[in-house]
């Protein structure tokens, strides 16, 4: 079987890149699957495999990583418009959710963004804050993957790539009927035995660079519940009939205020909102679609920043511009002339000189604006969202360790029920839960090794 150890991170990812072309007259070159023994198999090398598996490396196992895809990390390399926001400096828990958010605290605090700060300036990574804690790469995401290659190269982390997995089992138990305690996993490249699996599969958004339900299934074969999938951080969109005296303002943006949810569980964000042709985007909502249930309203308010019933009451008493222009002192001129054409259907003509209106459709107007009230009849899919929300259940993992409760099997970054805002914090999920994991892992499987090997 042939191997491709990352000793060289910019070496090629294809194993079988590397073997020799047999020439038309040569016979073919036929590869004998055989079993591998490694401490620990890591399936997905993005950013939480990727990390997990370098950290283990060098904590002194022996881990094979190994991925389907036939380049590593594709979702860093895409992220953050190419620049990566790796993390988040102000991340706390409350960025996050899931049945449990508390659950990520124990990880989040023994991995902080200073942390992964501080690897990159080992790697001399220049980077820059941008909006609001978000931390982005100057020059390119390829840092980042560089970085985590390199890492991984030191650790001495064999890498095989495109390699896929077909089926993962608990080891036969021993002659005496005891367990093994171990796996084998049968891949592309021959059955591997180890004593650990990690999984670092990520979610099933955008299928069209590598992601499946991969992690999902192997939950499922171990019996571990699964929260209800869906996609988040992700744009929404509303019928094509309602939507259509918007769909001209397609590329439109603004700041403004989202809500949703009711009295309890009601969350807002402020930050700017997106026309398309088929709904909304932007930043807020992409924040807001992880909270929106299908089937419930999403409160905007288009003027957060202005108390619009004074100013249009004070222009009311002071000018005979048309309501239209008015509006366009506080919001872009397209917004606020497709707004004012809406007034006839709601029972107001706006389309006037301001001082002409009635007390009764200015009230309303700033009304309106302040709190539009629609409800989505979906979202864009997965094919554009960011992040999966939900996915292996909290509660039959260990916080400090991420192990499940089935003894060996872990599960790392966003294949499990924690879902980050928008703003690095998905990163930063990444690199917390894969470093509680290696250290659980070389805390659990070095002292064994010892023991083994003396014995
Ligand atoms: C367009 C986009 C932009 C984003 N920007 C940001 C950002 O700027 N900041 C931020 O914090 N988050 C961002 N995210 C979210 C972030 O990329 C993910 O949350 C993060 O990559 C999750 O890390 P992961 O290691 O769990 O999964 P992934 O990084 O998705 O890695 C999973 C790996 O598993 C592999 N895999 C899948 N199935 C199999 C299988 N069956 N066998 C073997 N291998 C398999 C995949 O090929 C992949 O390499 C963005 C996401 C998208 C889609």
């Amino acid at each position: 079987m042939l191997r491709l150890n990352s000793a060289d991170p910019t070496a090629s990812q294809n194993a079988y890149a590397r073997r020799p072309q047999p020439s038309s007259a040569a016979p073919p070159l036929v590869l004998q699957p055989m079993t591998s023994q490694f401490d620990v198999v890591i399936i997905g090398a993005g950013a939480a495999g990727l990390f997990c598996a370098g950290l283990a490396g060098q904590l002194g196992l022996k881990v094979l990583l190994l991925d389907h895809s036939d380049r590593v990390a594709e979702k860093i390399r895409i992220s953050g418009g190419g620049h990566c926001n790796f993390t988040n400096l102000d991340t706390t828990a409350s960025n996050f959710l899931g049945d449990n958010p508390h659950f990520c605290r124990s990880a989040l605090s023994r991995y902080s963004p200073s942390d992964f700060v501080l690897l990159l300036q080992k790697h001399q990574i220049a980077y820059h804050e941008k909006h609001k804690g978000q931390l982005f790469c100057d020059r390119s995401a390829e840092d980042i993957i560089r970085m985590l290659l390199t890492e991984c190269a030191v650790g001495g982390v064999t890498r095989w790539q495109p390699c896929a997995v077909t089926a993962i089992r608990i080891a036969a138990s021993r002659h005496d009927g005891t367990s093994t305690g171990s796996y084998e996993i049968d891949s592309e490249h021959g059955t591997i035995r180890s004593a650990a699996v990690v999984v670092a599969t990520g979610g099933l958004s955008i299928p069209k660079i590598g992601a499946t339900d991969f992690g999902y299934r192997i939950a499922r074969q171990f019996d571990l519940p699964i929260v209800a999938l869906r996609p988040a951080l992700v744009p929404l969109t509303f019928d094509a009939q309602a939507w259509a005296p918007f769909a001209e303002l397609a590329g439109l943006s603004l700041p403004v205020q989202l809500e949703t949810g009711t009295k309890k569980d009601k969350i807002s964000f402020l930050e700017d909102l997106l026309f398309t042709h088929r709904g909304l985007s932007g930043p807020g909502v992409l924040q807001i679609s992880s909270y929106w249930q299908p089937g419930t309203p999403v409160r905007i308010n288009l003027t957060p920043q202005h108390d619009l019933v004074t100013l249009l009451s004070q222009a009311k008493a002071s000018s005979r511009k048309l309501v239209a222009n008015e509006l366009a002192a506080t919001l872009p001129s397209r917004l606020a002339d497709a707004w004012v054409a809406q007034g006839p259907s709601l029972g107001h003509d706006w389309r006037r000189p301001i001082n002409e209106a009635s007390d009764k459709a200015v009230t309303a107007l700033a009304e309106r604006l302040r709190r539009w009230e629609l409800t989505p009849n979906g979202t864009e899919g997965y094919a554009k969202a960011e992040v999966t929300a939900g996915g292996v259940d909290t509660r039959c993992l260990s916080s400090q360790t991420m192990e499940s409760t089935q003894p060996g099997l872990y599960f790392v970054g966003e294949v499990v029920d924690i879902t980050g805002w928008l703003g690095g914090y998905n990163f930063q999920w990444a690199w917390a839960s894969g470093f509680a994991c290696a250290q659980a892992l070389a805390a659990k499987l070095l002292p064994a090794r010892t023991t083994t090997a003396s014995d």
